[in-house]
């Protein structure tokens, strides 16, 4: 059961069980909020856009972002408390001193039980009723007080692999990325009224951290960022303004070598230049966008303009020239790292789930701070492409790294580019991630400011936050047509505002009606704005989902002649399932010019849209892996585009489905960047 669930109304702030002497802010202003979602600028920081909240925004199952919600309660969350206990992760908080149990798996396992909490507390929000749920959670709870030492530290490993030895590894030890998780955890606890002792458990160890790192401390940073944007959230659940500095502290000093050499160069934990310095988005991937989400936190609460003018900058390089189609992040294998501008191989992206959970909680932040509709673009992206596709539709099965192509003849049994999705991992930070995410899902579809309500992400729900109320009504992504029902909430009549609807960037038709009646309405910044003192109106916004046809920056040397099929937010793959039995899938090329045809969609969002476009098969007649050019010029490439017989190439219907769905069928190869056919008849000589 439930400890308590507060009202939306009632004042959040835990009694402190002060441990320093410093001054505590209370009452309103910043200081939590019981309905709070992720990421809650106080009143006092720079925001252009107010997040809604946990309590003020719903998705209904019948659509997609619903459904996966529903999945992620149903199968996911389940399946991750299973691996907690069968992994190891749970025991090792559990360990006895002097019981001779030892600590298994990696250095960070206690993150995946602080996820999986968080993932708790934002589903116990929606669903207070899940006394299964509900049990979990205290479970774990349990376990992590009674882990917890005196003075507030809390890390099992150096607990029990390393004695006496705290703080002796911040370049890998990842002690202070742990307990940003858990202070996470608990700033959800406490929004969510799930609860009442994780969030005094986290302020124990979060005035600790003051203590040993804060201004009279020791200058230090730790090598897996993310105690930064826990540390803000803490602040601003609280309103205790040493856990913002102390996140601030941590922002200003990484990028001055305090983590000394690394193996990958200090780039690898962005500790090569200052972040307001830096010139380039760099480095490990997670550790990237999490350091910037935490850059930005800081920025927003600080009122610091150079440090949010240097996280857009790194926005620029990262979404300008490293990020692949489906939004994900990170090209190399070796250190996880994102690599050079345009250095985008598709068969050996690594392309971490965690780095595009990351990168949406990033642009999430940004979003909230400028208002600008960009960031909107890349959390849909990659919500829909690196983020979905790493579930298995039974919500129990996982991808670590993201490939867009799988190539014929794969090795891929072991976990760092496995072939088929996984149970769990020994590095098990992804499946844990997912469930906070999407546990808190809906928090993330429409924001409000002065004018009135921003929609970001179209999803079948409602939206209500004690002013204004907007029923959503759509098949998206499937479907292009989003009705919504609009009213002012009882008190709130009589007064016009504005119901801003982002036009996305790849729609380039468009058309808005209310109440039946079309209107000329211009996006502006990305968004079309409605003023009305509504009162019930339906408005309805039809956005063209052609399929398209995208190449690659000609930089993109690994995709060069090849292009992808996308649709709506959508990117599209094909997959050897859906090939003739006797083609091998790189032998496989477009017809790009050729009109794709778009499946049928039905009433239920679990049934895809798939596309149908004019495949060819290829047989080369070579089997040289190198000739000379001119030998090469001369070799048939294609016959049947020169008029030949059909033993060399032949065509047939390439159907393609959303990327995010492949490997759900029979295992085998897959491509999202597909050769594409010559336009014309190649020149013979
Ligand atoms: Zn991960």
């Amino acid at each position: 059961m439930i400890e308590s669930r507060r009202s939306a109304t009632e004042p959040t702030l835990e009694p402190h069980p002060a441990t320093t002497t410093e001054t505590t802010t209370t009452g309103t202003g910043v200081g939590g909020s019981a309905s709070g979602g992720p990421a809650l600028p106080s009143p006092g920081a720079l925001a252009a856009l107010r997040p809604l909240g946990w309590a003020s925004a719903r998705l209904h199952g019948d659509g997609l972002l619903g459904r996966w919600q529903e999945r992620n309660a149903r199968a996911t969350l389940p399946h991750c408390l299973d691996q907690l206990e069968a992994g190891g992760a749970l025991g090792n908080l559990r360990i006895a001193p002097g019981s001779g149990r030892r600590h298994v798996g990696m250095v960070f396992t206690d993150s995946d039980i602080y996820k999986t909490l968080e993932a708790l507390a934002w589903h116990l929000a929606a669903e207070p009723a899940d006394e299964a749920a509900s049990d979990a959670f205290e479970t774990l709870v349990d376990a992590v007080q009674q882990a917890q030492e005196p003075d507030g530290y809390l890390n099992s490993y150096v607990q029990h692999v390393r004695p006496g030895q705290r703080w002796a590894d911040l370049e890998e030890g990842h002690e202070l990325y742990c307990a940003g998780h858990l202070i996470q955890a608990a700033v959800a606890a406490a929004r969510a009224g799930v609860g009442e002792r994780l969030l005094p458990i986290a302020r124990r160890f979060a005035d600790l951290l003051v203590r040993c790192f804060g201004p009279d401390g020791r200058n230090a940073v730790c090598g897996h960022p993310e105690i930064e944007t826990a540390l803000v959230e803490l602040y601003r659940e609280t309103g205790h303004r040493p856990y913002l500095t102390l996140a601030q502290r941590f922002v200003d000093l990484r990028g001055r070598g305090l983590l000394g050499e690394h193996r990958f160069g200090a780039a690898y934990f962005q500790d090569h230049r200052p972040v307001r310095e830096a010139a380039e988005f760099t480095g490990h991937a997670v550790r990237q966008v999490y350091l910037l989400a935490g850059a930005v936190d800081v920025a927003v609460e600080t009122g610091d303009v150079e440090l949010l003018a240097a996280a857009e900058r790194l926005w620029g390089s990262a979404f300008r020239t490293k990020t692949y189609i489906t939004g994900a992040h990170g090209s190399r294998h070796r250190d996880e790292a994102v690599g050079d501008p345009y250095e985008l191989p598709p068969d050996r992206a690594y392309a971490e789930t965690c780095a595009a959970i990351g990168s949406f909680q990033w642009n999430w932040r940004l979003l909230l701070a400028t208002g600008k509709h960009r960031y909107a673009e890349e959390m849909e992206r990659a919500l829909y492409n690196a983020i979905a596709v790493s579930t298995a539709q039974d919500g129990a099965h996982f991808f670590y790294s993201n490939p867009l192509h799988l190539r014929t003849g794969h090795d891929g049994a072991e976990e760092d580019a496995p072939s088929r999705r996984l149970p769990w991992y020994t590095c098990a930070c992804c499946p844990p991630n997912l469930a906070r995410l999407l546990a808190s899902l809906h928090c993330y579809t429409a924001t409000t400011d002065e004018t009135g309500v921003q929609v970001h992400l179209y999803a079948a729900g409602r939206i209500d936050d004690g002013a204004h109320s907007v029923e959503v009504e759509t098949g998206y992504p499937w479907d292009g047509g989003i009705a919504l029902t609009v009213s002012s909430v009882a008190g709130q009549l009589g007064q016009p505002w504005t119901l801003a609807l982002r036009i996305p960037a790849w729609c380039r038709a468009y058309t808005v009606l209310v109440d039946g009646v079309e209107l000329a309405a211009p996006a502006v910044d990305g968004y079309v704005r409605l003023t009305r003192d509504w009162a019930g109106e339906r408005v309805e916004l039809r956005l063209a989902m052609p399929p398209r046809v995208l190449a690659a920056h000609p930089r993109v040397d690994a995709v060069r002649g090849c292009v992808a099929l996308a649709r709506g937010p959508l990117v599209y793959s094909i997959e050897q399932h859906d090939l003739p039995d006797d083609a091998v899938l790189e032998d496989v090329a477009l017809e790009s010019v050729v009109p794709i045809q778009v499946g049928e969609h039905g009433a239920d969002a679990a049934i895809p849209v798939t596309l149908t476009a004019a495949g060819r098969v290829r047989r080369f007649a070579t089997e040289r892996l190198y000739q000379p050019l001119d030998e090469a010029l001369d070799e048939p490439l294609d016959e049947t585009s020169g008029g030949a017989s059909d033993e060399t190439s032949r065509p047939f219907a390439l159907t393609a489905i959303p990327y995010f769905l492949w490997g759900n069928r029979n295992p085998g190869p897959m491509r999202v960047w597909i050769p594409a056919a010559p336009r014309e008849t190649p020149t013979r000589r």
